[in-house]
């Protein structure tokens, strides 16, 4: 039996979402820390920040892009 999901490397993609709705990711952060502390088009602030696996071998440098998906973060107090 042949098992090929054996040592594939990965790493944990860093995205921070901002107050605006915009979420971007910079392959390079590993922690939120590093992020932008404002939007970049809208000079929000963070709110929350998630985390997605990326197969690969994290780069030294990124660029910060804008995340395609829309991520709904989970707030409690906001209806
Ligand atoms: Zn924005």
């Amino acid at each position: 039996m042949l098992v090929e999901s054996h040592r594939v490397p990965r790493y944990e993609r860093v995205i921070v979402i901002y107050k605006c709705g915009c979420s971007f990711y910079n392959d390079s952060w590993v922690s939120s820390c590093e992020s932008e502390p404002s939007c970049l088009e809208h000079g929000q602030a963070i709110i929350g920040d998630k985390g997605e696996w990326v197969h690969g071998i994290r780069p030294d440098t990124g660029e910060t892009k804008h995340h395609p998906f829309k991520i709904k973060l989970n707030l409690g107090g906001l209806k």
